[in-house]
């Protein structure tokens, strides 16, 4: 089974970085009108996490609508939600900022790419393609974890109300069934 991909409107920025240190392919929102974001957010079969009554409106087939303020609440939400859990495995797989997957990199490349005491504290480092940040995996998977799991722990503020049955269908922005 192929991971679960997401698709985050322009207000959930800071979620859409958590999703993508968690490893999972997560689409932003940026200048996009709201008809084409979901449009292509269905070509790729992701998840819609939304903020927007307008695009929850649009009952996508997988649209999860997000109440909570704080990006740690939102995670939770959005795993209570979608029946989906944090997966180790993919955990750090992917640039925060760009989406892109990371590759490993040779220790000695990172010499002079991370603060000498991280090279000197760390075996395994990563490298994004697209942007060239180095990434060390030690204390950003922890850290990605950790989160993950406090958000799991403490549960979503609110996050289980039925709020998406108050919204009235409109299925005029995006034509593709
Ligand atoms: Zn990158």
């Amino acid at each position: 089974m192929s991971a679960p991909q997401f698709a985050a409107d322009r207000s959930l920025g800071k979620l859409a970085k958590w999703l993508r240190l968690l490893g999972y392919d997560t689409l932003a929102q940026r200048g996009e009108e709201d008809g084409a974001f979901l449009c292509r957010a269905q070509e790729d079969d992701r998840w819609l996490v939304t903020r927007s009554r307008v695009l929850a409106r649009a009952r996508a087939p997988r649209t999860v609508f997000i109440e909570n303020n704080a990006p740690r609440d939102q995670i939770a939400e959005l795993f209570l939600k979608t029946g989906l859990s944090p997966d180790i495995r993919l955990v750090f797989s992917r640039c925060a900022p760009c989406n892109t997957p990371v590759e490993p990199l040779a220790r000695e490349d990172a010499m002079g790419a991370v603060p000498d005491y991280v090279y000197s504290s760390q075996e395994r480092f990563t490298k994004c393609p697209a942007c060239g940040r180095v990434y060390w995996p030690g204390t950003h998977i922890g850290r990605a974890l950790d989160f993950a799991a406090s958000a799991l722990r403490g549960g979503a503020k609110g996050g289980l109300r039925g709020c998406q049955n108050s919204i009235t269908p409109d299925t005029r922005l995006c034509s593709k069934p």
